[in-house]
């Protein structure tokens, strides 16, 4: 059951868990999202939040994958959480409240499509 990343990286953020669950900012300790543990294989966030903490999450289960096919799609919101537009698999959770600015790149592990924001 547990997925081991094969790189991550995390600047001034925590994460509730190994690779998923609630991020939170170092600088103000709260809340700036919450990434789900399966659906994806990449992740990547640059944020400033309103604390003025800037921080980074980089987390990555399969680096080296040829076949990804980026999409200029946007991911659909459907109860709070941002999802593929292919196959609604649930990605991740941006709270843009707390944030002054964010971009990030996700991929969709189901149909190995990957988005951006930035
Ligand atoms: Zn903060
Ligand atoms: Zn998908």
């Amino acid at each position: 059951m547990a997925r081991i990343p094969e790189y991550k990286k995390l600047i001034n953020t925590r994460l509730a868990n190994t690779y998923g669950g609630w991020i939170y900012c170092d600088g103000c300790n709260k809340t700036i999202g919450y990434l789900c543990y399966v659906t994806y294989d990449f992740f990547r966030l640059v944020y400033q939040c309103k604390c003025g903490n800037c921080g980074s999450v980089h987390l990555v289960f399969s680096g080296e994958n040829t076949d990804q096919i980026s999409s200029e799609q946007s991911l659909i919101t459907i109860k709070n959480r941002l999802c593929c537009p292919e196959d609604k698999s649930p990605l991740v959770t941006i709270l843009e409240k707390n944030l002054d600015s964010y971009k990030y790149e996700i991929n969709c592990k189901a149909c190995n499509t990957k988005y951006q924001v930035k």
